[in-house]
């Protein structure tokens, strides 16, 4: 009478060679696989737990994968802003070199101009 109310239990068995459906025969000694064809012992069988979460873990497992998102984004966002610094600071080092590029051409502009009065001034100073 206990044996009919007993719940039946049904265990998935894999393929240990390429992890594929096994078949049972009737004596359940023997398995054939249903995708590769491999026959092998009971015995060799592998059995696949379904790995049960408590809800706990799987709270504690969603927590854990938020954080790291978080983590991760906040890496991304950190390198981000550095890239950018750097790209500023490299574009001030050129703003920098080209007026200092400028200021010279100035001077030298000045410097020749500078010149250019002096002997104007000597030659009207020796026409008179
Ligand atoms: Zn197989």
């Amino acid at each position: 009478m206990g044996l009919f109310k007993r719940k039946p239990k049904f265990i998935a068995a894999v393929c240990p060679q390429c992890g594929g459906n096994l078949e049972m025969d009737a004596q359940l000694q023997t398995a054939y696989c249903t995708k590769c064809g491999a026959h092998c012992l009971v015995e060799d069988v592998q059995i696949r737990k379904p790995r049960k979460e408590t809800p706990l873990q799987t709270v504690v497992g969603f927590i854990e994968r938020q954080s790291d998102l978080n983590r991760k984004d906040r890496a991304a966002r950190q390198q981000q802003r550095e890239e950018e610094r750097a790209a500023r600071r490299q574009q001030q080092e050129e703003e920098r070199k080209e007026k200092a590029k400028s200021a010279k051409v100035a001077a030298i502009v000045g410097g020749i101009l500078l010149v250019v009065l002096m002997i104007f001034a000597f030659v009207m100073a020796g026409l008179e």
